[in-house]
C-alpha cells in the first residue's frame, strides 16, 4: 500500500496544505487538498473518497474534483468515471443540504445527468469492511464535535490506521492492538501545549495529549507513527514539544511524504 500526503496540515498558509492522503493512487482519505497538488491527470486516477468527517479542511475539494472531472465529460470523453464519496449517512446529509446543495456549490450527484452524476455516494456505519481495489477499509468511530470516523486500511497482510481528527478516544486504540501486522499510524495532533483547552473543546490532540493517547497502543515503539493535522503558523513550538516527549519511531509528517506500507 503506498500513500502519499497531499495534505498534512490543520491549517492553510502558503506551502501547506489541508488534509489530504492519496491511497494507491486511486483513492483519497479526506479531500482538502488533491486539486491543489495532483495534476488533472492524477486526478483522473481517483474512484473513491473515504470521508471522515465534514469540516471545510476535509471536504473543500470534493467540489473542484467534481468540477474537472465533469469538464472532462463535457469536453467528449464519457468514459471519464464517478468518484464514490463513502461516509457516514449524516455526513452524505451534510454534505447534500449544505455543501453540493446548488446554493454553495452544484450538486455534482446529478450532473451531467441525474442517473449518471460525477459523484456518487456510498453510506457506510461504523466498524463495515469495504474493500475497493484490493485495498480494506473499515471506519472507526473517534471523538470530535460533529460524526467522525477514522480508518483502518488493510492490504496484502498489512494494515495502517489513520484517527482522523480526534481528541481522547478508545476504540480505535482497540482496534490498533487488535491487529495482526500493524505497520504503521497517523494520528491528530493539532495545538501545542498552551492550547489544551482549546484542543478539548475542538476535539484535537496537543503533543502531551498525543503522548498520553499512545499509551493506550500495546506496540508503542515498535511502529512508526505519524502526526498530522498541525496548525502550521506554531508548527516549530510544536516541533519542541513533540521532541520533548521522547517517544520512539514517531515524527510530524511533511508536505512532501510518501508512505510505503508493506506486510
Ligand atoms: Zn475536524
Ligand atoms: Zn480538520
Amino acid at each position: 500500500m503506498k500513500i502519499r500526503v497531499l495534505g498534512c496540515y490543520g491549517g492553510q498558509l502558503l506551502g501547506f496544505h489541508l488534509t489530504s492522503f492519496l491511497v494507491n493512487d486511486t483513492v483519497l482519505l479526506d479531500a482538502g487538498s488533491p486539486t491543489e497538488i495532483l495534476t488533472l491527470e492524477e486526478q483522473g486516477n481517483i474512484e473513491h473518497i473515504f470521508l471522515s468527517h465534514t469540516h471545510l479542511d476535509h471536504i473543500k475539494d470534493i467540489a473542484f474534483l467534481a468540477d474537472n472531472r465533469s469538464l472532462k465529460r463535457w469536453g467528449g470523453k464519457p468514459e471519464a468515471s464517478a468518484i464514490t464519496i463513502h461516509s457516514l449517512q449524516e455526513n452524505l446529509d451534510t454534505l447534500s443540504e449544505h455543501f453540493l446543495n446548488n446554493i454553495v456549490w452544484p450538486d455534482f450527484t446529478k450532473i451531467p445527468t441525474k442517473k449518471d452524476g460525477i459523484l456518487k455516494m456510498n453510506s457506510f456505519k461504523a466498524e463495515e469492511v469495504i474493500e475497493v481495489d484490493g485495498l480494506k477499509v473499515t471506519p472507526i468511530r473517534v471523538e470530535h464535535p460533529v460524526p467522525c470516523t477514522g480508518f483502518l486500511l488493510d492490504q496484502d497482510g498489512a494494515q495502517m490506521i489513520f484517527t482522523a481528527d480526534t481528541g481522547h478516544t478508545d476504540r480505535i486504540w482497540e482496534v490498533a492492538n487488535a491487529q495482526p501486522n500493524l505497520r504503521a499510524l497517523i494520528m491528530d495532533c493539532s495545538f501545542p501545549n498552551n492550547c489544551e483547552e482549546l484542543a478539548d473543546i475542538s476535539g484535537h490532540l496537543t503533543p502531551k495529549g498525543m503522548a498520553q493517547e499512545l499509551k493506550k497502543l500495546d506496540r508503542l515503539g515498535e511502529i512508526p507513527i505519524y502526526l498530522y493535522h498541525m496548525k502550521p503558523e506554531v508548527l516549530t513550538e510544536m516541533a519542541s514539544e513533540v521532541e520533548a516527549e521522547g517517544i520512539p519511531h514517531l515524527r510530524m509528517l511533511t508536505q512532501v511524504d510518501e508512505l510505503i506500507i508493506e506486510a
